[in-house]
């Protein structure tokens, strides 16, 4: 009974937000910038900050997050950190000796005004970035949007200021990977590969926050879209851009350097989003989908009619990313559940826009809200009022399951108190099947533990 203070009566707060449903911008941005090879994230800021970025990104890959700060001291916090970074950059090419180092700004070096785009010309202009050697930046202010905004800045920046366009088309396509884990990166390759496309992916965390053990330390592991990739995306055919928050920013920084035409696509979660992304993919590309894909979705389709008797009905409560709740939603509709109560603290429009539009036919009065005070209080208020059979969400839903005994499946980011989020895909058909698989025993465990005896069955 960690919150037992928690009301059903849900009051209109505006200045006040309890337990967000979201986290900071730059742990995004550094996430994104550890999805290109060679690579050393630093942050513009405190010490103190990047411990906290590096930390909540270890917590959820379990893997080593290596990241540079500027060590921002009472000095630098009053008249700027301009000597600090300039100073930072110059020691992280001498002694880690990484390809390119992607900054990104904190709350504080935002409040002093430090402009990061004229720090780092000064630092090439004092002769501190090597030859062959590069130094993006995206701002990422805390004190708006979310670690879904802090992403998406940082790929926007991978494009705008990588790209080039040589003029000569390439018979390749760009997907700009919305926030997602390593893994499902890994199944976008593979789904790629199997039409026959070739892919730009960036940016591409696979082999980088899920690297294998070899019993040898490595700096810069091998994975990660290399600095010539990135700019040979600027001559790329088309661009496809998965996640309006997180992945469309990148596209449409493309589409305004180097003129090459970007589609918005969710991130294939589900069987209708991972439908949309294929069709979108081969239509791009001029190829036909094979015959081993659509078979895997004949087996994602064969499940959801199998177990439909388990999963109609029943009653969600579910919170996270917006380029996550949007496909997941769409998923659970088709399964014929009734995701009822919904909040991301991450704002934008086209989160409810969205949303209602999925839910118009099966839910049509769900609650819906997402920025500042959408948070966990809110959801949980909005559960003890009108209560649901299962709860979707990061590590932090834990304290509401424990408090309501709901049935929790774990989903988004963070996941700090489980391991696989890393590992198996969510995106794709097989990823479908793996949502379908965890919402199904959770909920299956749940009726197994509540039968009376006369009714405890062994084949379900
Ligand atoms: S001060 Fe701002 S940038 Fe630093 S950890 Fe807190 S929210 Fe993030």
């Amino acid at each position: 009974m960690l919150l037992r203070h928690t009301t059903n009566k849900p009051v209109e707060r505006h200045a006040l937000t309890v337990n967000p449903a979201k986290t900071c911008q730059p742990i995004g941005a550094m996430y994104a910038a550890l999805g290109i090879h060679g690579c050393l994230p630093h942050s513009h800021g405190s010490q103190g900050c990047c411990s906290y970025h590096r930390s909540t990104l270890t917590r959820h890959y379990k893997e080593p997050v290596m990241a540079a700060t500027s060590s921002f001291t009472e000095g630098s916090s009053v008249f700027g950190g301009q000597a600090n970074l300039v100073t930072a950059i110059n020691n992280m090419f001498t002694i880690y000796e990484p390809d390119i180092i992607a900054v990104h700004s904190t709350c504080l070096s935002e409040t002093i005004g430090d402009d990061l785009q004229q720090i780092v010309k000064k630092a090439k202009d004092d002769g501190k970035i090597p030859e062959g050697k590069h130094v993006i930046y995206a701002p990422t202010p805390s004190f708006v949007g979310s670690h879904v905004t802090g992403y998406a800045n940082m790929v926007a920046a991978m494009a705008d200021q990588f790209a080039e366009s040589t003029g000569e088309k390439l018979d390749q396509i760009n997907i700009v990977a919305g926030w997602m884990e390593p893994a499902d990166m890994r199944e976008i390759k593979r789904l790629s590969k199997s039409l026959g496309v070739t892919i730009r992916l960036f940016p591409d965390t696979s082999d980088v926050l899920d690297a294998p053990q070899t019993g040898k330390h490595v700096f810069y592991p091998k994975g990660g879209v290399t600095a010539e990739e990135l700019k040979s995306t600027g001559d790329s055919k088309s661009t496809i851009a998965l996640g309006c928050f997180s992945g469309e920013p990148g596209g449409i920084a493309l589409d305004k350097k180097c003129k090459v035409p970007s589609k918005t696509e969710d991130i294939p979660v589900g069987l209708q989003a991972t439908d949309r992304f294929l069709m979108a993919l081969s239509k791009a590309a001029g190829v036909r989908i094979p015959e081993e894909i659509s078979d895997e979705r004949g087996r994602l389709v064969d499940l959801m009619t199998d177990m439909e008797q388990y999963f109609d009905g029943k009653r969600v409560a579910l919170f996270g990313d917006p380029d996550d709740l949007i496909p997941l939603t769409e998923f659970l509709v088709d399964l014929n559940m009734k995701p009822v109560h919904i909040v991301s603290g991450t704002p934008g429009k086209r989160f409810e826009q969205r949303m209602r539009e999925i839910l118009k036919d099966s839910v049509p009065d769900a609650n819906i809200k997402n920025g500042p005070q959408a948070d966990m209080l809110l959801l949980h208020q909005w559960i003890k009022k009108e209560p649901v059979d299962l709860l979707i969400g990061n590590t932090y839903g834990k304290y509401i399951a424990r408090d309501e005994d709901l049935p929790f499946v774990r989903y988004g980011f963070p996941i700090v108190d489980r391991v696989g989020h890393s590992y198996f895909p969510s995106v794709g058909y097989m990823g479908g099947l793996r949502l379908a698989e965890k919402i199904l025993n959770v909920l299956m465990d749940r009726q197994d533990r509540d039968a009376p005896e006369e009714s405890f069955e062994l084949v379900m």
